[in-house]
C-alpha cells in the first residue's frame, strides 16, 4: 500500500570519501562538518526536523491570513459538498491507520515508520475536529502557492504541513488512547524524518490537489479585482 520511501539522506549520509573538516554546505554556513557529512550539527539538526537545512519553521502566526482565507470560504459556501469530500478523507486516513495500528497489535510485523505515522494520526483524531484538520492543510497549501521561496524543497513543504497539523493537537498529540492494550501509549513528540516524510505524503496527497485548485481559485478573484481596480482608476483619470 505504501510505496517505498526514497533514500534522501539526513546530511550524514553523502559520498564524499575525504574525513577532513570541509565547510557546512547549508548556505551561509561558515561552520565545519563532521565526518562524511556535508552539514554542521546545526544544520543536520534542522534538516532531521524540518526535511531541509535551509528550512525555517512555519508558525501558526505565519500561517494564520491563509487559514483566515480558507474560513471565510468555507462560510461563502457552506452547503458545499468540497468540505464533507475533503473531511471524508481525513476519515479515510483515520481508518488506514487504525487498520494498521490493529495488525501491529496483533502481532503482525510492520514497517516501524507505518506504525508510527498512524500512532500521530489516531493521537490527531481524538483530539482534533476534521474541519480544522481540513483548513489547516489547506492552508499550507495556499500558503505555499503564495509564498514559494518560504519552502525550502517539496520535501520542507511536506515536513511543514506534518508540523502545522500535528500542532493542532493538544500537549502535541504527546499520547493515543490504545483500545487493544487498554491504555494510553506515548508517541514520539519529535518525528523521525521517515515518519514525517510517510505523514507528509499521506496528507498531500488527501488535500494537496484541493489545495491547488483553492489556491488557484484565490489567484484568480485577486487578479479580477486588481484589473477592476485599474479600470476603474483609468474611468476616473479619463472623466471630463
Ligand atoms: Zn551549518
Amino acid at each position: 500500500m505504501f510505496p517505498c520511501l526514497s533514500p534522501r539522506g539526513d546530511g550524514d549520509e553523502s559520498d564524499h570519501s575525504e574525513t577532513m573538516t570541509k565547510q557546512c554546505a547549508a548556505r551561509g554556513c561558515t561552520e565545519g562538518t563532521t565526518g562524511y557529512s556535508t552539514l554542521c550539527d546545526n544544520h543536520k539538526h534542522i534538516q532531521r526536523r524540518h526535511g531541509h537545512p535551509e528550512q525555517g519553521g512555519i508558525t501558526v502566526h505565519r500561517l494564520r491570513p491563509y487559514l483566515k482565507r480558507v474560513e471565510a470560504r468555507r462560510a461563502k459556501n457552506k452547503d458545499s459538498d468540497a468540505w464533507s469530500i475533503l473531511e471524508a478523507r481525513w476519515s479515510a486516513l483515520e481508518a488506514h491507520a487504525q487498520g494498521i495500528l490493529a495488525e501491529w497489535a496483533s502481532g503482525k510485523a510492520m514497517v516501524s515508520a507505518q506504525v508510527q505515522a498512524a500512532q500521530q494520526l489516531q493521537a490527531l483524531s481524538g483530539s482534533v475536529p476534521p474541519s480544522t484538520i481540513v483548513n489547516t492543510a489547506l492552508a499550507m497549501f495556499l500558503m505555499r502557492d503564495a509564498e514559494p521561496r518560504r519552502f525550502a524543497s517539496d520535501r520542507a513543504f511536506d515536513f511543514q504541513l506534518v508540523r502545522r497539523v500535528r500542532g493542532l493537537a493538544p500537549v502535541n498529540a504527546g499520547s493515543y488512547w490504545n483500545h487493544k492494550a487498554q491504555r494510553t501509549t506515548k508517541v514520539y513528540r519529535d518525528l523521525p524524518p521517515r515518519v514525517a516524510e510517510l505523514l507528509g505524503r499521506q496528507l498531500r496527497e488527501a488535500f494537496g490537489l484541493a489545495g491547488f485548485m483553492l489556491a488557484e481559485k484565490e489567484r484568480a478573484e485577486e487578479a479580477k479585482a486588481q484589473d477592476q481596480q485599474r479600470r476603474l482608476a483609468e474611468a476616473l483619470e479619463a472623466l471630463a
